[in-house]
């Protein structure tokens, strides 16, 4: 007794993550960004080498009995190479690092490579390299991705400045409401299996979920209108957290608009029938893997006519105040929940 223990729920992830960055600094020249942005920043040249790693854990961000395990392979390299897109950048090689139980068989591993397989032919990746391990119980997979960007066009999360546009593709929440659907038909089949889940429907949401697409699309659309967004981050967290990312990052202050934040008709709807408002789904809900980012005002020009970027408010100069204005023209804080699983959620 007398030793201090402290929770990890009260740093929660960004408190844990500031901790460790705190204790290291950057000693080789090379190393041009460290912790801090959705990837690290090396030095290689005329280009700068794009370097992150995202782990997926059984048990805490996916549910075998229904995420099927080639989408589960597909998804693990979807959302490393949306932290490549999230700074402009292209993927080239992946290594993956895998342990696995003796509860999956051949065939099992098979079907995640296949997914892994696909991802990799469509966003042109090669896998170079992992890691395999027997695990104690679940099945962990961690890949680490490497992209390239001229160093020039390299986007971090840092460089909004006032007066520029906040952009988002695609539309969000429907990740989130795609899972509270696999929830609930989960627990309508644990309690009489003869029941066929009912998710035809929710086909959308529940694709969302399970069959993320990093923007690469975007990546390139941007690049052919000679536009270089001035601060990107990809949204895994959660419209609201990212939002804050890059205000605190640029030292500059966010507002947005409800009527702007994009939600699909099918999140809406589901939104409302899991009694939930639809713009809390699309501020909160995470693993949508759509790109957040600034553009200067005069660059709105080249973007205004593209159907899958949404223009959703500007960037001011009071840091302190990141804004969301309501359809009736309320004027309340973003906050952000942040990453839940320190919480005992
Ligand atoms: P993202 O959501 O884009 O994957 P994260 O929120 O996971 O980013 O991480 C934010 C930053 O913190 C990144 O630069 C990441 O590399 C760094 N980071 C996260 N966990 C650790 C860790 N355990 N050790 C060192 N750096 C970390
Ligand atoms: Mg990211």
């Amino acid at each position: 007794m007398g030793e201090t223990r402290t929770e990890l729920s009260r740093l929660g992830e960004f408190g844990l993550i500031d901790r460790i960055q705190s204790k290291f600094s950057i000693s080789n020249q090379s190393s041009l960004k460290g912790i801090g942005d959705d990837a690290a920043i090396i030095d290689a040249g005329d280009d700068s080498l794009l370097v992150s790693t995202d782990m997926l854990l059984e048990g805490i961000h996916f549910d075998l009995s229904y995420m099927p395990l080639q989408h589960l392979g597909y998804k693990a390299v979807a959302v490393n190479v949306s932290d490549i897109a999230a700074m402009n950048g292209k993927p080239e090689q992946i290594v993956i690092g895998l342990a696995i139980s003796n509860r999956f068989s051949l065939e099992a591993v098979d079907a995640l490579f296949e997914g892994i397989h696909a991802a990799c032919q469509n966003y042109k990746v090669d896998l170079v390299g992992g890691d395999t391990s027997a695990s104690a119980s679940g099945l962990v997979i961690s890949i680490t991705v490497l992209g390239r960007v001229a160093k020039d066009q390299v986007v971090k999360r840092n460089g909004a400045m006032v007066n520029d546009i906040i952009c988002v593709t695609g539309d969000l929440g429907a990740a989130y409401i795609g899972l509270q659907v696999l929830e609930r038909e989960k627990q309508v089949f644990l309690s009489n299996p003869e029941m066929q889940p009912d998710i035809e429907k929710y086909e959308y949401l529940v694709g969302r979920q399970l069959k993320p697409e990093a923007r690469m699309d975007i990546i390139h659309e941007l690049r052919e209108r000679g536009c270089v967004p001035t601060s990107m981050i990809d949204i895994s967290d959660g419209l609201a957290s990212e939002l804050l990312h890059l205000g605190k990052q640029s030292n500059v202050g966010i507002k947005i608009f409800e009527d702007k934040v994009p939600i699909d008709h099918d999140t809406y709807e589901t939104a409302i029938e899991f009694k939930m408002d639809p713009i809390t789904c699309a501020l909160n809900g995470g693993e949508d893997y759509e790109l957040l980012f600034t553009i200067k005002p005069a660059d709105y020009e080249k973007l205004k006519n593209h159907p899958d970027i949404h223009f959703i408010g500007h960037i001011h100069n009071d840091p302190t105040q990141h804004v969301l204005v309501t359809k009736q023209e309320t004027v309340v804080p973003i906050t952000a929940q942040g990453w839940k699983h320190f919480k005992g959620e």
